[in-house]
């Protein structure tokens, strides 16, 4: 892998309160000092469209010299499929991620979108195709339009309220004082988390991107949020490849691919049928998971 410098391997290890400040993903990138990156190759070219086919083969990945923190990673994602990505934590999920947006470079294999290596389409190109919806989404002081307008600085006030009213946002936007010119404190202060999680999705409609990748929130959001995030996220998701670092056990069932990490190892891939039919660890751990649910809601009920 490259060697980073040191303010900048501190930002990598911000990354998700980094990339949060993305839905069209370039433009919190260029808040990067671009020499730290590397070069696009000569001869790099932008991608008009794409349809959001997404194939690693044989992928390697170590951030230091050594021991490879992903190691010969192959899976194809066809153009609007929902991959789930699955796995303890420091699996490698979140770096997966980021060698698809290349924030960083792997080391060997292959990562193509549509078929075209990454490494030849430039940089910022390829992160115009893709939003992300982290659990930290970055909200920023300013109104409410602009934060939603993030995703797309050009939007006309119309495209804005559209894309707000798909994410479920619009009612709850609609009650505040100033509506959509309502500003927003450091970090999005003055709203809910749910709150900011719906603006989060608003933003990443605007942008309209093929790619979309989605931490799920950890956190608990009243059941009425939850709900209206859950479809906001679903309409997102429709008709772009989707990328879940998923939580819930309703996520990860309905995932066309599920991708299960361990230890930077690709070590079972399939829908949650084929998997459960193994028997392997994703077995073991949807299990785990589904027996910890039952608990607390049986803790819940007692209480
Ligand atoms: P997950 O998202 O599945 O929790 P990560 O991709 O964050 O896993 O981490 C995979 C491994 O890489 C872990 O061992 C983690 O400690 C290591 N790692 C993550 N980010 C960095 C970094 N910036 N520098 C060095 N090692 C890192």
């Amino acid at each position: 892998a490259r060697q980073f410098t040191r303010p900048l391997n501190d930002l990598a290890n911000q990354w998700n309160t980094l990339l949060s400040a993305i839905a069209g993903a370039e433009r919190v990138f260029e808040v990067m000092d671009e020499d730290e990156e590397a070069a696009d190759e000569s001869g790099a070219q932008p991608i008009e469209q794409v349809a959001g086919k997404v194939s690693f083969s044989q992928v390697y990945f170590s951030y230091e010299q050594d021991g490879d923190t992903l190691e010969d990673i192959s899976f194809t994602a066809e153009p609007g499929e929902m991959i789930a990505l699955v796995g303890p934590t420091g699996a490698g999920k979140t770096t997966l991620i980021q060698l698809l947006s290349r924030f960083y470079e792997h080391d060997n294999g292959i990562i193509a979108i549509d078929d075209k290596d990454i490494n030849s389409i430039r940089r910022d190109s390829l992160r115009s195709h893709m939003a992300f919806v982290l659990q930290d989404s970055f909200l920023f002081q300013g109104s409410i339009r602009d934060n939603i307008a993030f995703g797309r600085l050009e939007a006309t006030d119309a495209e804005i309220e559209a894309a707000a009213r798909l994410a479920n946002a619009h009612s709850f936007i609609m009650r505040l004082p100033h509506g959509y010119d309502e500003r927003l404190g450091i970090g999005g202060d003055g709203i809910s988390q749910g709150q900011k999680q719906l603006l989060a999705i608003a933003r990443a409609m605007l942008a309209n991107p093929s790619i979309l990748v989605l931490d799920e929130a950890t956190s608990s959001i009243d059941t009425v949020t939850e709900l209206k995030i859950q479809e906001g996220l679903q309409r997102l998701m429709k008709g772009r490849t989707s990328f879940v670092i998923a939580h819930r056990l309703n996520t990860i069932r309905q995932a066309d691919k599920i991708l299960v990490l361990k230890d930077g190892q690709l070590i079972e891939q399939g829908d949650h049928r084929d998997l459960l039919k193994r028997d392997g660890f994703y077995s073991k751990l949807y299990y785990g998971q589904l027996q910890e649910q039952e608990e607390e809601s049986r803790r819940s009920d007692e209480s």
